[in-house]
């Protein structure tokens, strides 16, 4: 089996660390404004209480729920960095985020939860748009080039890529502008300029233009390297995302004879981690890119025993039952909104012997759980992992076996 990984519970000592300590004053400054942290002002161990209780109301009346884990040191866990740009009368081009309903930016320089370094390429991407007198885009009029910038970072790797989102494909200087980014972070191993032209409150547009190096990021998990695209799903916290994946294959207690469906799978990452302790994996994920991502990743990790499919989870799950096909394991992975019944049905139909259930909404997994619960299975343990510290945003892992 896997390493076993030491994680902090709630109920342990917190962290020693004066502000994870009583009531907390984290000294974010911008936090009434920005609105993105509603826990700001809890001490962590508290938010970690809440966590842990939401989970508990919703799942304890299926089984046991086991401590939260959480993290050591909760700050700059965020490895996927965003920032609105705009203009402000006296302060010129300002960067971070919408003020919470409103179309008016407030300029973020430091943020508790990004990863620093991030922070600091966008600070200087700021300079540069002023340096060079690129035309900031408003969201009001539709007018101007420059509208957000996207960081990815690489936890293992060191990584990094930039994501320029314009209103045109067309950047003025822009050879000069990436050279002069690159001088000021030679870290920055590729820069993608994204085509956003839609009045939308969608960070990225379709459109792809590489400036520079391979237009994609890799990163580490549990021995396994990924790559990661601008757009594909890729969890933001490397640390926590850790714990829970092994969570979730420790609790399937593979042997090596089982075959595994890896549903809403995105980039492969699970299967692919699961897939050296059982028979065969099966992959399947709606998105196409992420598809894409995932064959290059399994190739790319020497991973044989694997094949995914680009279908709609549930579709695929009705035309397996109905095929009549097999599979020992299910691990589960969907999006906010949870499952459907074509899907629960044919899992049931299917019956593996066990299901491990990744969420990153409980109210979701607790009514999906409930379907499952109604037709055959019982739930064995849940466990909430804290991936987004100072949000309300909690993710669990639930093991259902077969009565
Ligand atoms: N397990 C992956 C991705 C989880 S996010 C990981 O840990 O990285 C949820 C994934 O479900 C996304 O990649 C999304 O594209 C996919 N998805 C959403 N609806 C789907 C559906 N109906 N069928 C299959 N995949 C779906």
């Amino acid at each position: 089996m896997l390493q076993k990984n030491t994680t902090k519970q709630a109920g342990q000592k917190p962290a020693q660390k004066n502000h994870t300590k009583g009531h907390a004053n984290f000294g974010c400054p911008y936090a009434k404004k920005c609105g993105g942290c509603r826990y700001q002002n809890m001490s962590y161990q508290e938010q970690l209480f809440s966590k842990e209780k939401q989970v508990r109301a919703l799942l304890s009346g299926f089984g046991s729920v086991k401590p939260i884990v959480g993290m050591e040191e909760p700050f700059h866990y965020r490895h996927k960095v965003h920032a609105v740009f705009g203009y402000q009368k006296g302060k010129g081009v300002v960067s971070g985020v919408y003020r919470e309903g409103t179309h008016d930016i407030v300029d973020v320089e430091h943020c508790l939860i990004e990863q620093e370094n991030a922070d600091s390429i966008i600070r200087d991407i700021k300079e540069l748009v002023r340096s060079f007198k690129i035309k900031t885009y408003n969201e009001d009029t539709g007018y101007g080039l420059f509208r957000h910038v996207l960081i990815r970072c690489g936890y293992a790797t060191g990584q990094y890529m930039v994501v320029l989102v314009l209103a045109s494909p067309i950047l003025p200087s822009k050879n000069n502008f990436v050279k002069a980014l690159l001088k000021k972070h030679p870290e920055i191993t590729t820069v993608v300029l994204n085509v956003n032209d839609k009045r939308t409150s969608m960070v990225l547009g379709e459109r792809e233009i590489v400036l520079y190096g391979p237009g994609y990021i890799e990163d580490e998990i549990l021995g396994k390297t990924f790559r990661i695209s601008a757009s594909s799903f890729y969890q933001v916290n490397p640390v926590q995302t850790q714990k829970l994946y092994k969570e979730a294959i420790d609790v399937c207690n593979l042997t090596g004879t089982e075959t595994v469906i890896d549903a809403y799978c995105g980039t492969g990452t699970i299967g692919m981690i699961a897939a050296d302790y059982a028979k065969e994996v099966i992959g399947v994920e709606l998105n196409q890119k992420a598809v894409k991502d995932a064959i290059v990743n399994a190739r790319k990790n020497r991973v044989k025993n694997i094949t995914f499919y680009e279908a709609d989870a549930g579709k695929f799950m009705v035309q397996m039952a109905e095929q009549g096909a097999k599979a020992d394991v299910v691990i589960m992975d969907p999006p906010r909104s949870g499952s459907d019944e074509a899907f629960l049905s044919s899992v049931c139909k299917l019956a593996p012997a066990k299901i491990a259930y990744i969420s990153c909404n409980p109210v979701t997994q607790a009514r999906d759980i409930k379907y499952l619960v109604k037709h055959g299975y019982v739930m064995k343990q849940a466990r909430a992992f804290d991936l987004f510290p100072f949000t309300e945003h909690v993710e669990s892992v639930a093991l259902l076996v077969k009565k």
